[in-house]
Parts: structure tokens; sequence; C-alpha cells
């Protein structure tokens, strides 16, 4: 067997990178099970093995547009967030690039790279792209969105919550500015679903479309859903079968729809019960005492809206990829503000927008709590993350960094 494919020695680790992947619940996992080898009909095949699997495809769909306060038939199954940005910005703008038509995108400079890029790749093609610069907390403006309306603009999009931060933008406000004139609304979800109630029929009643990634959410990793509004008409990024309303072609990744299906349930019950308020008692304990044992250290995004698990600290004077390797050494995984590119780590171009300086940023680490971080790991983070610190510190900040692959992706 390969090496990497054979059951790893277990060894206690403290988990706080949440926003780069989270765990797949037991319960996701039970609900997948069957149907790998038991109940494997492709959805599409007349036969019962078919009708059986539709079936489950279509309760996945229920509930994930359940956990969205959306109907069943705007939910599009997906390979993640990825793919659901892509479809979103190449589906509304790409008709207008082959109409040769003028079309101007808005979005922020704060994105994931999965709607930079996408955007990049339009304004390549003949569009026009405004990035809304975010103040030094991370937060775009309404007033900054109005100024950058033309009367081409074709589409706003603008994240939720970002990845690094946490900070939430003032989504409904800008989703309604931009209705107001006609102006189809996306917004990337990735780190908010499942974390913060989103209800689609209320306040965010002015999103057309809304991209949302299993492996954020306790589902397997390459699940996902895209919500688009009834009406909204996008062209396909895959050509094929007509499977998904002809929204998707593809054979469906049924045991993935499943898990991500049981998950958008998951999280039902967990935001029903006191899960988001003991999450956030945890994270703020964190927050606060990292911040008394740490000299020097400062939170990004503090003093606005921010989702509940997330932290991004701001250490003077270090070097996050080496703290990253010390903690990773002492069994903490986190992540730090850049990003491996080709094997080179960039600088976070969030934490660049909002302000900081490139040493800044590279002095800041993310610590991201999942709904299975517990009180005991806190209190063991606690001890580990100021004493490597004063560590590092004791050594000099500016010595290299040691060479290690694969550190942080931008996730
Ligand atoms: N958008 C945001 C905000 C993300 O954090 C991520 C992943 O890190 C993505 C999009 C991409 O999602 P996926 O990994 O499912 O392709």
């Amino acid at each position: 067997m390969n090496a990497i494919l054979e059951p790893q020695p277990r060894r206690r680790r403290i988990y706080l990178d949440a926003n780069a992947t989270t765990p797949v619940l037991p319960e996701v996992l039970a609900a997948m099970q069957p149907f790998w080898m038991e109940r494997f009909g492709n959805p599409s095949s007349a036969h019962a093995g078919g009708q059986t699997t539709r079936a489950a495809v279509e309760h996945a769909r229920a509930s994930v547009a359940s956990l969205l306060g959306c109907s069943a038939r705007e939910v599009v199954f997906t390979s993640g967030g990825t793919e659901g940005d892509n479809a979103a910005l190449i589906g509304v703008l790409q008709p207008y690039l082959d109409r040769r038509e003028p079309a101007h995108l808005i979005t922020t400079a704060i994105e994931h790279h999965a709607v930079l890029y996408a955007a990049e790749a339009f304004e390549r093609r003949g569009g026009q792209v405004t990035y809304l610069q975010p103040n030094g907390d991370g937060v775009v403006s309404p007033n900054d969105l109005e100024r950058s309306i033309k009367p081409e603009t074709k589409l706003l999009s603008v994240m939720f919550a970002n990845n690094e931060t946490g900070a939430i933008q003032p989504l409904d406000e800008l989703a309604r500015l931009a209705k107001a004139r006609g102006i189809l609304v996306h917004t990337d979800a990735v780190q908010t679903a499942a974390k913060l109630p989103i209800d689609l029929a209320g306040e965010l009643r002015n999103v057309d479309l809304l991209t949302i990634s299993g492996h954020k959410m306790y589902a397997p990793q390459g699940t996902g859903a895209l919500f688009v509004r009834k009406g909204v008409e996008l062209a396909p990024l895959l050509y094929g079968g007509p499977q998904e309303r002809q929204r998707r072609a593809g054979t469906e990744n049924v045991p993935g729809i499943v898990g991500l299906g049981c998950a958008a349930e998951a999280a039902r019950q967990w935001f029903a019960g006191d899960g988001p308020a003991a999450l956030r008692k945890l994270r703020d304990r964190l927050e606060t005492e990292l911040l008394g044992s740490i000299q020097g250290s400062t939170v990004n995004a503090a003093g606005i809206p921010r989702m509940d698990n997330t932290c991004n600290l701001n250490i003077e004077g270090i070097d996050a990829e080496r703290l990253l390797i010390a903690l990773d050494l002492q069994g903490v995984s986190a992540s730090f503000g850049a990003a491996c590119q080709s094997g080179a780590t960039e600088t976070s171009h969030v934490l660049l927008a909002m302000g900081l300086t490139a040493t800044e940023a590279r002095g800041c680490l993310r610590l991201s709590l999942s709904r299975l971080t517990t009180a005991d790991e806190i209190d063991a983070a606690l001890e580990i993350i100021p004493a490597a610190v004063a560590r590092l510190r004791s050594l000099g900040a500016n010595a290299k960094a040691a060479p290690k692959d694969g550190l942080a992706l931008q996730s």
C-alpha cells in the first residue's frame, strides 16, 4: 500500500485551522457509507438503483435548501467553493463577452482567489472590473459601491465573511443597493455557511447567487452547492449531460451530496442548540488570553462583526511562517498571513488590502476553531502558542524560516 494511504500513528493534535478545512462529522460519514457499495446507482438511471440514489440526492437538496432558506429547485450541487464561484461569475458574465456587449463586474480586493482569478480572467477577455478596497478592518463600504456602479455593471460579487480575518461584510445593504440598480448579486458564503444563519428568503432576499463548500462545514472535500435564484440565467461552465436541471453537467457525486445534506441538517441542529455561543466563548477566551500573554499582539478586524470561530492575531516582530513550523512541531495546526503559491510564500492580499505592511502581514497567525474544538485544546494552545512566540523572539525575529513544503494554502 502507498505509505500515504496507510493508517497514520495517532498523535493528539490541536486543530486550529478549521477555515482551511473541517473533519467530516461521524453522522455525515455514517450517512454516506451505504452510497459507496450498496446504493451506487446512477441517479439518472431509470431502474430501482437509480431511483434510490435520485431520492437521496433530492433529500440532500431539500436539506441544503432548508439551511439556506431557499427552494430546493434553486440548489445546484457542485464540486466545491471554487467551482461555485467560477460558475457564478463566468455564468453571468460570459454571455456579454460572447455578444460583444460591454460588461462590468464589481468585486472586492479581499475575495478568495476563486473569485479574484475568475475576475482577472474576465478582464483578460475584455470585461471591466472594479475591485472595492476595504477599510482597515477589512470591510467594504456601500458608498464606494454606489460610486463604482456604471450603466454597464452586470454583477456584484462580495464575499459574506473573509476566510483570513472572519470580517463580515454588510452584505444585505450592498445587495440592496445593487438590486435597486438592476445588478445581479453573488456572494461567496464558503466561510459563512453552517457558521452563521443564512436566510435567502429574508435578510438576503436581494442575493441572486450564493456559493457554499462542503469541506468547510463538516462534509467531504470536493462537494458544494451554488444557490441560483429562480429566474437567473447562467451560461454553463461544463458541457455534457442534463444533470442539475441543465445547470451543471456530470453524474452527481452521490455520497458527497448525501454527506453535504447531512452536514446541513447537523448545522441546523447546532444553530438550534447553544453551538454558536459556546464556540464564540472558546474563541474569545483564546483571543483574550493570547492578547494578555503575548506582548505586542493585536487582533485584525477586532472591532467589527466577525465570524465566531476566527482569530487573526498580528504579532509584532514575529515571522508567522517560523511560528507555524514551531507550532506544528508541537502538535498545533494553524495558518498564517501568507499563501504558498508555486512553492513560494506570497504575502496575504487580504491583509495588504487592509493596509498592513508586508512585514506586519507576515507576522499574522490565523487560528480558526471548529465545532469539535474543546476547552482542553484551548488550554493547551494557550500554553504552547505564547511559549513558542517567546522562544522565537529570544532567537531573534529575523532568522530565516526553515523550508517546509505545503505549509499553508490560501483557504
Ligand atoms: N471561497 C472561500 C472564501 C474560501 O475560503 C475557499 C476555500 O478555502 C474557497 C472559496 C474555495 O473553496 P473550495 O476549497 O471548496 O474550492
